[in-house]
């Protein structure tokens, strides 16, 4: 564990700030196949960060955009995110699959750590998602490995340089699954202060090279 991990700063995947306060917040994900250092998940302060405590069941969280347009309040699109992986639980996909059913003209964003990104792509396109929100927070294995303590993936725990690797093939692979799918994927980065900062720029070249429809970078002090 890296010293930084235990600072009890957070450097959560994704915050309200990075993908928009108006839309309607749907945490679904209680697991997460990684492990990055200052999780905010595993400090406590990620309902601090996000407003957000409790996880919602599929129901509930198909109920609660229910009850926005029920009160009028329609939302300007729905996010399925943390406070884990979205996409390594199980739930992720039974709200998208009702909500594509429910309110087929809802824009549904998936925020997403990109480990399973691949595997996941062309379900996402059938369940209707057209838009991604995905965390890359480094370029090179070595800032990689600084970053990411374990991944788990097919079974098997990945650590160290594996892990490292691993996650980076995944996540660009994913961007370029994703783009090619005709989804628009958003990465969003997070600029720890002497961690990965150094390659934020290169994470924003690479991504845009890749065809991101956006690259944004969220300053982080650790
Ligand atoms: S990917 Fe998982 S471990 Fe990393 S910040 Fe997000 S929730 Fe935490």
């Amino acid at each position: 564990m890296n010293d930084r991990s235990r600072s009890g700063t957070a450097a959560p995947c994704f915050s309200q700030q990075a993908v928009g306060q108006s839309m309607l917040w749907l945490s679904v994900a209680p697991a997460c196949n990684m492990q990055c250092i200052g999780c905010a998940r595993r400090s406590g302060t990620l309902s601090d960060l996000a407003g957000h405590g409790a996880t919602l069941s599929a129901d509930e969280a198909v109920e609660t955009v229910t009850a926005a347009a029920g009160r009028g309040a329609w939302p300007a699109g729905v996010v399925l995110w943390g406070p884990g992986e979205p996409l390594a639980n199980a739930p992720t996909f039974l709200v998208l699959k009702k909500l594509s059913w429910l309110y087929p003209d809802l824009a549904v964003t998936v925020g997403t750590n990109g480990l399973l990104l691949p595997d996941r792509i062309e379900e996402l396109v059938r369940s209707g998602v057209r838009n991604i929100a995905l965390s890359v927070n480094a370029a090179s294995v070595v800032t990689a490995e600084r970053l990411y303590e374990w991944a788990l993936y097919r079974g098997r725990k990945y650590t160290g340089e594996d892990a490292a690797r691993l996650v980076l093939q995944q996540q660009w692979n994913g961007l370029e699954n994703a783009v090619e799918a005709g989804v628009s994927v958003t990465v969003h980065t997070a600029g720890i202060s002497g961690v990965n900062d150094h390659e934020t720029a290169e994470i924003k070249r690479r991504a845009e090279d890749v065809g991101a429809a956006g690259v944004v970078v969220h300053p982080f002090a650790a």
